[in-house]
């Protein structure tokens, strides 16, 4: 089938770029399980992000004068509040990314909910906001977390690698006012820079991906989608994308992006507010397993 009648954008736009950075910090598995307590070098790497490369990132977004959406677990907030409060100052979007990055998928309905609760109330105290964005930390979720985060409040989940265009979800049947942001993995920073020793992650990949290729891959995925009218969106780590070396690539990148003159760059809840205010051009759908899956209109 072909690819017709696609979304509309503000302004007559062509396309959408949601630029969006998970600080994840030294949180994640090894901090849920507490084995990063007895890895230091570990948690220096984590450490990185909010402490040095989330700076360089504001630095760089000032510059070229674009908006993003950051997703932090809450814990990273409660350790680096000043550097938080510096991305609600800048203009950008703070989203949930778990407490200490819990696997969704591992957790019950009673502590999924009570961990985005504690988290909402961290970033009240400290950054005075709620975070109307979801970013499911690992990538899984359960078939209820859809319904949670809407009975919550939240508008949108970022989470999925499903489309290259936003959705509404079906949830239990009915079509509700929660939107899917899609993330592709050719956007996770991941894929190409993310890299330890020990333990070896990735494993089997025992070098860092040339910064030239990864650069013309973020680009050829922009290019397609500006064609298409789609919507891109990042899955860049701070820790990961913004040494000193990596912080040039991400800058020409967005400059890529910047150029080409007629994408709309927003922010995660600019994206969601859009789609659910012309609804008529965005598809709708489940997906969860377990669920039946709503395939909606090209
Ligand atoms: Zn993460």
């Amino acid at each position: 089938m072909a690819l017709t009648g696609g979304p509309v954008w503000p302004d007559g736009k062509r396309s959408c770029v949601m630029l969006a950075f998970d600080v994840d910090g030294p949180s994640g598995s090894a901090m849920v399980d507490g084995s990063i307590w007895r890895m230091p070098r570990l948690f220096v790497q984590g450490a990185y992000g909010p402490f040095r490369a989330v700076p360089r990132i504001l630095d760089l977004l000032e510059r070229v004068g674009v908006r993003a959406t950051f997703f932090v677990p809450a814990w990273v907030v409660e350790h680096w509040p000043s550097v938080c409060r510096d991305i609600v100052a800048s203009g950008h979007e703070i989203g949930h990314h778990g407490y200490k990055h819990e696997r969704y998928a591992d957790l019950s309905v009673a502590e999924q909910g009570s961990v985005l609760e504690r988290s909402q109330a961290i970033f009240e105290e400290h950054l005075g906001m709620r975070a109307l964005g979801f970013r499911t930390p690992t990538g899984d979720w359960q078939k209820e977390t859809p319904r949670i985060l809407a009975e919550q409040g939240f508008l949108y989940s970022s989470s999925f690698r499903d489309d290259d265009r936003p959705y509404r979800r079906v949830i239990e049947g009915k079509v509700s006012e929660l939107v899917e942001i899609p993330a592709p993995v050719e956007l996770d920073d991941y894929a190409y820079f993310a890299y330890t020793e020990e333990p070896p992650f990735p494993k089997g990949h025992d070098r860092i991906a040339a910064y030239r290729v990864a650069l013309s891959n973020w680009c050829k995925e922009f290019d397609g989608t500006h064609r298409d009218g789609g919507l891109l969106t990042t899955t860049f780590h701070p820790k990961v994308s913004a040494s000193p070396g990596r912080a040039v690539v991400l800058e020409r990148f967005v400059q890529h992006v910047v150029t080409a003159g007629d994408s709309w760059l927003a922010t995660g809840t600019e994206v969601a507010r859009w789609v659910l205010t012309h609804a008529d051009r965005f598809a709708s759908r489940g997906g969860t397993p377990g669920d039946e899956l709503h395939v909606g209109q090209q």
